[in-house]
């Protein structure tokens, strides 16, 4: 009886691995032709400077749109990742993201930087230097409106590849950005190492900033360091007024988050630019009265 018993388990259990499986194939089969077909679509999120409350840059987040839905990065992301898709998705995301930018320019927009992030792989030997490069040269953006983000992982697990990639990166004029800050490992003192223009703060230290003491504490600290060495610090996930303004009171460079704006489709964005709309940081939005 006992056996029965276990053998149904095997067998339930086997089904419900079959249907992962095949569920997983699916998907990277359809993400594969997705790719082909042009269903990606990129997501801009402003990024605004805290003390002028003006669009300074733009970070580009990739989309699925797949059966009428639109789905997350991080739902085929790492799918993409396991099937070695990644590296046409990461392609597509770089030229397309530096056609964007360059297609705003043309249109008379203020220019702004546009962020950009890669997979982990992209940073050993260097592998990205020569897409971005082409989608440069093909997009005709300068290259110092292109940022290239990348989180702690990605620079810690291959440290002396990923020096290389960023000084070529940095020759060729673009800057770069620390994803994700404070989830990881990794002091400031040890990301001197490498040559980041910008650290970007992970939400999780954002989130209880008006309430915690002593995360405040830790947040200021990061930011006069950052300074001191020379890098900008941008906020990511800033979804209140009040933090808002207590970052910008600590001296943080930028503000990322819902509290301006969530990722928006390009046509929304381009708005944004247009509308050159004043941001007040005790009332949010202030209507542009008459003329
Ligand atoms: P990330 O680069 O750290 O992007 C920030 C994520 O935080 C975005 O999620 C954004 O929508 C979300 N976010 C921004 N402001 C707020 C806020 O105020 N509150 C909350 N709750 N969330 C906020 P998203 O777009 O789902 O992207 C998730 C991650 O997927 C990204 O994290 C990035 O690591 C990865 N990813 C996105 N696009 C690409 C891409 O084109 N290529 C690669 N390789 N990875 C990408
Ligand atoms: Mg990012
Ligand atoms: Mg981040
Ligand atoms: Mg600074």
């Amino acid at each position: 009886q006992a056996k029965d018993l276990g053998r149904n388990q095997i067998c339930s259990y086997t089904k419900e691995m079959n249907e992962l499986v095949r569920h997983r194939v699916e998907l990277e089969h359809a993400l594969r032709y997705g790719i082909e077909r042009g269903e990606l679509e990129l997501f801009y999120q402003p990024q605004l400077d805290a003390k002028r409350q003006l669009i300074v840059g733009v970070e580009a987040l990739v989309r699925w749109r797949h059966d009428e839905k639109l789905i997350s990065p991080g739902a085929f992301i790492p799918i993409a990742e396991e099937t070695g898709l990644i590296l046409d998705l990461d392609a597509w995301v770089v030229h397309e993201a530096c056609r964007q930018a360059k297609a705003w320019q043309d249109q008379g927009l203020s220019p702004v930087t546009i962020s950009v992030n890669l997979s982990a792989g992209q940073f050993r030997r260097a592998r990205c230097v020569p897409l971005i490069r082409d989608a440069l040269e093909r997009s005709g953006l300068e290259a110092r409106y292109l940022k290239v983000e990348a989180t702690e992982s990605m620079v810690m697990k291959n440290t002396e590849d990923a020096l290389d990639t960023m000084r070529q990166l940095k020759s060729m004029g673009i800057e770069l950005a620390m994803d994700d800050f404070g989830t990881g490992y990794s002091s400031l003192s040890y990301l001197k190492r490498f040559p980041f223009d910008q650290i970007k703060i992970d939400k999780s230290f954002v989130d209880n900033v008006t309430e915690d003491p002593e995360g405040a504490a830790i947040l200021r600290s990061v930011i006069s360091l950052a300074d001191t060495l020379g890098m900008q610090t941008v906020a990511e996930g800033v979804e209140t007024m009040d933090q808002f303004a207590y970052l910008t009171r600590i001296g943080c460079d930028q503000i990322q988050g819902y509290v301006y704006s969530p990722p928006i489709p390009r046509e929304a964005f381009e708005h944004f630019l247009q509308e050159d709309r004043s941001w007040d940081t005790n009332k949010g939005f202030v209507p542009q009265t008459g003329e």
